[in-house]
């Protein structure tokens, strides 16, 4: 039987990221687009704003929901862009003005003080009626690694030209979407989803 989930996201290009990991290991199971009120993500981590999304997507459509959330943490700024990584530079979102900003703050700070990572949460909510009785779930991967003191790369996006994952030599906009994908944030949050969907 198929399963439908909703994907809290009005980006089509995550709609298609999502079905094609998730449903290599799940084939039963279908990413639906959202398309209804986007909440404020006025929580205080990863996980609590992609619950907030995921709850939203619930609500609204009646279906099990899935929304993500991610950004990079640097330990010496305390956590910071965490959550507030799309708009360190201002509201406008601008990728390039986010990576020079945080490069400018990181710019008297030794390498071995650099150490950063990656951080992904996926919210699962399943609404109530439905036979599935999960409630809510979220999981979250992390990818270990520094922030670079220059860009190299163009692969990617965001703050990929800055981030040198550990054990690596390269950033991760320096590796293939392939190498990206097979090893990032993202990647290890999917590969803790799919026992839960599978679970449902
Ligand atoms: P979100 O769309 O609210 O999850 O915000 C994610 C933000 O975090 C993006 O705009 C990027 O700035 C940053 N980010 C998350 N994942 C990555 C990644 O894989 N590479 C580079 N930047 C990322």
């Amino acid at each position: 039987m198929t399963l439908e989930v909703v994907l809290a996201t009005h980006n089509q290009h995550k709609v298609e990221e999502f079905q094609k990991i998730l449903g290599a290991a799940m084939p039963s199971l279908r990413i639906l687009a959202y398309d209804g009120p986007e909440p404020v993500e006025d929580g205080t981590s990863f996980a609590e704003n992609a619950l907030i999304k995921a709850r939203v997507a619930a609500a609204h459509t009646g279906l099990i929901a899935l929304a993500d959330d991610s950004g990079i943490c640097v330990d010496v700024m305390g956590g910071a862009p965490g959550i507030f990584s799309a708009r360190w530079a201002g509201s406008h979102g601008d990728a390039r003005a986010n990576l020079r900003l945080l490069l400018d703050q990181l710019a008297d700070i030794r390498e071995e003080n650099r150490s950063a990572s990656f951080h992904c949460s996926i919210a699962l909510v399943v609404p109530a009626g439905l036979p599935q009785r999960l409630g809510e779930s979220v999981v979250e991967g992390v990818w270990p690694g520094h922030v670079a003191s220059v860009e190299s790369g163009t692969n990617g996006f965001g703050y990929d030209p800055i981030f040198v994952p550990a054990g690596s030599d390269v950033s991760s906009a320096e590796l293939s979407p392939e190498e990206k994908n097979a090893v990032s944030h993202r990647a290890r949050a999917f590969e803790k989803l799919i026992p839960v969907l599978s679970a449902l």
